[in-house]
C-alpha cells in the first residue's frame, strides 16, 4: 500500500458510492475526493422506485441522499452523467467516457447491479422494461394509466413491489413466476405462500411456474406468450428476474472476481488499494461463515463506512447481520438475516392476521427472521440473529411469551 492518500476517486454514484465519500469526508480525509456516476441525476436511494415514488406519492428531489449544493460545500467533485470506461492499474488512472482521464491513489468500485434480461423472442419490443433507475420508473409511470394491462416477470421484490403499486393505481395485473414460490430467492414458503394469497386476493393474476416463450407484438409488445401457447394481453410488461454485478471493469483491469468483485472483510479488492462495495462486492459474510454478494441498501452503507475507515485507518464501524425490508400493500416485510441453509422454521402468530413472523433456524440457532407488520419479532430476532442466539422453538412459536422475554433467555 502506498503513503497517506491525496486522492481517491469512486466510480459509481449510487448508495454505496456516496456513501463512501461522506463517510470519507466525515472522517476528516482532506484531500480530493471525486464521486463519478454515468446516470445524470445525483446519488438517490432506490427503495421509494418500486414503492413511493412508482405511486406518484413522492417528488424525484425526494430520493436524493443530499441535497446538490451538500456536494460543492463539501469539497466532492460529483462527475454525472459521464462513465468510467477502464481501469489502469499499474498507471493508477480510470479513463472516462468523456476523455477524461482521473489519477488516483485510492479507488473505490460502486458500480451496483443491472438487471438481467430475457434472452426471448420480442424482448426488444417497446413497452417492455426493467426497474432499476429513476428514467426506467419514469417510463413505466407514463405506461400505468388506470386500466392498462401490465405483466410482471418475475416475482421476487422488485416483482411484486410493483404488482401492488399497479393495482394501487388501478391496473389490471398479471404476474408470472418461474419458481412454484413467490420471492423464493429470499424467503421461505410461509411468506411465499402468504404474499401470493394477498396479491390474488388484491385482484391480481399470480402464475406460478410460468414458463415464458416469447413477447409477442408489432413495434410495441401486446401480448406474453407462454409454453402452453396461452397469450396474456400486455400494454407493457416489467421484467424483474434478478441482477447482474456491473464487474466488467474490475475484470479487465485484472482484479479477482466471481459472481462479484472479491473483497476483503475490509472491501479490499486483490490489489490493496482499490476497494469494491455494494451490489458489486463478493464479500466475507461473517455471521455465516462464507462470502456472498448482498443487494441491500444495509450492505451499501455498510460497505461505504468499511471502505472509508479503511482508508482512513480508521477502526471498521461494528458489523450488523443483513437486513432488508419490503413494502407491499399495509404491508411491512422486515428481514434480519439470511435463511438459506434452515434446518427448521417456526411461524410466530396467525398469517391469517397480517401480523406474523417466521423464525429460521439452524442446529437450534437463529439464522434470520421474516417479520410481517411485527416489529418486536423485526427487532429482538434481529439481535439474536446477529449474535447466532440458540432459541427454543416452543418459546416462538408461544405469542403468550413477549419477544422481550425470548430475548432475556436466548443463550449463544
Ligand atoms: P447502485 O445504487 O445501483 O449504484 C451504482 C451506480 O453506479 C449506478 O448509478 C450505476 O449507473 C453507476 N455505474 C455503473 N457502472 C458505472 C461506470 N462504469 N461509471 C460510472 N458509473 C457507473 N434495498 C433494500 O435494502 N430495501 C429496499 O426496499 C430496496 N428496494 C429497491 C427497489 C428497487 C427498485 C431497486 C432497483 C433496488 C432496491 N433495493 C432495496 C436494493 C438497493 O437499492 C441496492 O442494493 C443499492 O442501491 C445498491 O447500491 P450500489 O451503490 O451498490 O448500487
Ligand atoms: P430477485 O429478488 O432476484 O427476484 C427475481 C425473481 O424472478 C426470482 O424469483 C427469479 O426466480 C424470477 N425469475 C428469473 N427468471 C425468470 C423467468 N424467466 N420467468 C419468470 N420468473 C423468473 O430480483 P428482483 O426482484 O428483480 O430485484 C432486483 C434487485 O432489486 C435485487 O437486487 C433486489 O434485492 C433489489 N430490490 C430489493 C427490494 C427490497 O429489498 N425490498 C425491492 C426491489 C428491488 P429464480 O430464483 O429462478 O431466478
Amino acid at each position: 500500500m502506498t503513503g497517506a492518500p491525496q486522492r481517491i476517486v469512486i466510480i459509481g454514484a449510487g448508495q454505496a458510492g456516496g456513501q463512501a465519500a461522506y463517510s470519507l469526508r466525515l472522517g476528516g480525509f482532506e484531500g480530493e475526493i471525486i464521486l463519478v456516476g454515468d446516470e445524470p441525476a445525483p446519488p438517490y436511494q432506490r427503495p421509494p422506485l418500486s414503492k413511493a415514488y412508482f405511486k406518484g406519492e413522492l417528488e424525484a428531489d425526494r430520493l436524493f441522499l443530499k441535497p446538490l449544493d451538500y456536494y460543492a460545500e463539501n469539497r466532492i467533485e460529483l462527475v454525472t452523467g459521464d462513465a468510467a470506461t477502464a481501469i489502469d492499474l499499474p498507471g493508477r488512472q480510470v479513463a472516462l467516457a468523456s476523455g477524461r482521464q482521473l489519477g488516483w491513489d485510492r479507488l473505490v468500485i460502486a458500480t451496483g447491479a443491472r438487471p438481467r434480461k430475457l434472452a426471448l423472442q420480442g424482448a426488444d419490443l417497446d413497452g417492455i422494461g426493467e426497474l432499476r433507475t429513476l428514467a426506467d420508473v419514469d417510463r413505466l409511470k407514463k405506461l400505468g394509466v388506470p386500466g392498462a394491462r401490465m405483466v410482471v416477470i418475475g416475482a421476487g421484490y422488485i416483482g411484486l413491489e410493483a404488482a401492488a403499486v399497479g393495482q394501487q393505481l388501478g391496473l389490471k395485473v398479471t404476474v408470472l413466476e418461474a419458481m412454484p414460490q413467490v420471492l423464493s430467492r429470499v424467503a421461505g414458503p410461509e411468506i411465499g405462500a402468504f404474499y401470493t394469497h394477498i396479491h390474488r386476493e388484491a385482484g391480481t393474476d399470480v402464475r406460478l411456474g410460468a414458463r415464458i416463450e416469447a413477447f409477442e407484438g408489432v413495434g410495441a409488445v401486446t401480448g406474453v406468450k407462454l409454453a402452453d401457447g396461452e397469450v396474456i394481453p400486455a400494454d407493457f410488461v416489467l421484467v424483474g428476474v434478478g441482477v447482474l454485478p456491473n464487474m466488467e471493469l474490475a475484470l479487465e483491469a485484472g482484479l479477482m472476481c466471481g459472481n462479484g468483485v472479491v473483497v476483503d472483510a475490509a472491501m479490499r479488492t486483490s490489489h490493496p488499494d482499490v476497494y469494491a462495495i455494494g451490489d458489486v462486492a463478493w464479500r466475507p459474510l461473517v455471521h455465516y461463515g462464507r462470502e456472498g454478494r448482498l443487494e441491500s441498501v444495509h450492505n451499501a452503507i455498510e460497505g461505504g463506512k468499511l471502505a472509508a475507515a479503511d482508508i482512513l485507518g480508521k477502526t471498521p464501524p461494528p458489523l450488523e447481520a443483513p437486513w432488508f425490508w419490503s413494502d407491499q400493500f399495509d404491508l411491512k416485510l422486515q428481514t434480519a438475516g439470511l435463511w438459506t441453509g434452515a434446518d427448521e422454521r417456526v411461524v410466530r402468530g396467525e398469517p391469517a392476521s397480517r401480523a406474523f413472523a417466521v423464525f429460521y433456524l439452524k442446529e437450534g440457532h437463529l439464522i434470520a427472521v421474516d417479520a410481517v407488520n411485527s416489529a418486536p419479532e423485526y427487532i429482538v430476532g434481529k439481535k439474536l440473529v446477529a449474535a447466532k442466539a440458540k432459541v427454543a422453538p416452543g418459546e416462538l412459536v408461544d405469542k403468550s411469551i413477549s419477544m422481550k422475554d425470548i430475548g432475556a433467555r436466548a443463550s449463544n
